[in-house]
Formats: structure tokens, sequence, C-alpha cells
């Protein structure tokens, strides 16, 4: 590794067969955002630890220094170059093991866990984005989730991109106006209840997951560009507004 580090990363056939995936039990559905990292559809909410901006400071301060040095054969260049690497491996070591702890306690917690699909690769081209999407680790994170499921036999599933989950009244599944980023509860003009904006998303999320379960059509609902058909064509234009920062899917 760049870093002067040395990783071990051990592989092991332990001969044991993934046990038959079951739908029964809890069900969580969860709303990925940048504000929170991670809101449920239980209520609660786990904050974005922005590891990149806590040692962004360190990782200027280490940038300079090898940018001053400017005879590439140095000694003291190839120091510096360590130091900046171990700051970069800090972080992704920092991360990933948030990312972990997280995941394993959703998935202990739950027999079938549903997200939005984020289609992230496509997200990442919007370079204004680009860093804090990549900083906040979405992919890593489903991707920890999907094989922590399977291997329990528990389920994991994506609800298509397409789907309006922050736009949808949790209780009733009728629209609910336009609002600004700012808002993030709001008095539902359909059920009467205050809702929490990114609780009800994950509310939606989880019901749209049970409802694919319950269809049996996961294999063809999981490509994410199959968009339900009871939402009609007035979901397209709604989905493709980028009028929501906390909801990563709507940026294309
Ligand atoms: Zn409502």
């Amino acid at each position: 590794m760049t870093d002067g580090r040395y990783y071990a990363s051990l592989l092991m056939e332990d001969g044991i067969e993934k046990p038959e995936a079951s739908g029964e039990g809890k069900a969580i559905g969860i709303d990925l955002g940048l504000t929170d990292f991670a809101v449920t559809s239980d209520g609660s909410k786990y904050q974005n630890p922005r590891h990149f901006k806590k040692h962004e400071r360190n990782l200027k301060r280490k940038q300079c220094k090898l940018s001053r040095k400017k005879d590439k054969t140095t000694s003291n260049r190839r120091k510096a170059k360590k130091a900046l690497a171990r700051v970069h491996s800090k972080i992704s070591r920092v991360r990933e093991d948030y990312l972990h702890k997280l995941s394993r306690k959703i998935v202990n917690e739950n027999q079938v866990v549903v997200m939005e699909n984020l289609a992230v690769k496509n997200m990442v081209k919007n370079h204004t984005l680009a860093k804090v999407i990549s900083d906040v680790g979405w992919g890593t994170f489903c991707t920890m989730l999907k094989y922590k499921a399977e291997q329990e036999g528990k389920i994991y599933l994506e609800v298509g991109r397409f789907f309006p989950s922050s736009h949808l009244c949790s209780n009733t599944l009728l629209h609910v106006p336009k609002m600004g980023l700012s808002i993030r509860m709001f008095d539902c003009p359909h059920c009467g209840q205050r809702h929490d904006r990114d609780t009800n998303a994950a509310i939606n999320i989880r019901n749209e997951g049970l409802r694919i379960l319950s269809l049996g059509t996961s294999d063809t609902a999981l490509g994410g560009s199959v968009r339900p058909k009871r939402y009609g064509r007035k979901s397209t234009t709604v989905a493709a507004t980028p009028d929501e920062l906390g909801s990563p899917c709507f940026i294309a």
C-alpha cells in the first residue's frame, strides 16, 4: 500500500451454504441522505460522520508540504508522500468501520432490508457532489447490507430509483405537495398527521419493498429501471426534478 502499511485479506471457503432466504420477520426501509447518513422507517436517524471534513485540514497541510518538495528524487519528498497517503488511508478505514457497524446492527435487527436503488455511479459523474457522495460511502453501505443479509438468510432488496418515496404520504399513498429542502417536517393534507420528511420516505421505501416481495417479482424490480405502474405517468416528472438533495436518487 502507498501508506507504507501492509494489509492482510483472507478468503476462506467454509463449506456452509447460504441459508434459504425468508421474508418472515421485521422489515425496515432506509432513506439515505446527506444531512443524516441514514434514516430508517422505525424513526432512527444516523448522522453522517463526515470523516473527510474532519480530516480535511490535516489532508491540506500534508498536501501543501508535499507540493513544496519539488525535487522528486529526495527522501523528504518520499516521506511527505507517505504521510499524505496515511491520512487518506486513515479516513477510509474510519469510514469503513462506521459502515460495517451500522450495517451489522441493521441486519441483526431485521429480516428484510429495503433500500432505494441509488445508481451511485451516475451521481458521482456530477462533480460538485462527487466528493461528498463518495465520502459518505452509500455504495459501500448497500454492498455491506446486501452480503450481510444474504449470509444469514435475510432479504435485501432495492426499490426502483423512480419510486417517489419522498412525495407520497406513507399512510394514504397520495401525493404530497412539493416543498423546499429546508422543510423537514410537514402537516399532511391527506391524513392530517405531522410527517417527518425522511422517516416518511423510509416508511414508503419499506412498504414498496414489502409490496414487491408479496408479488414475488423482486428479480425484475431490482433492476431499478422498472417503475411501478400504479403511480402512473405523473411520477416520472416528479422523480426527475432535482428538487431534493436529501434524496440522492433524484440527482441525475
Ligand atoms: Zn399523511
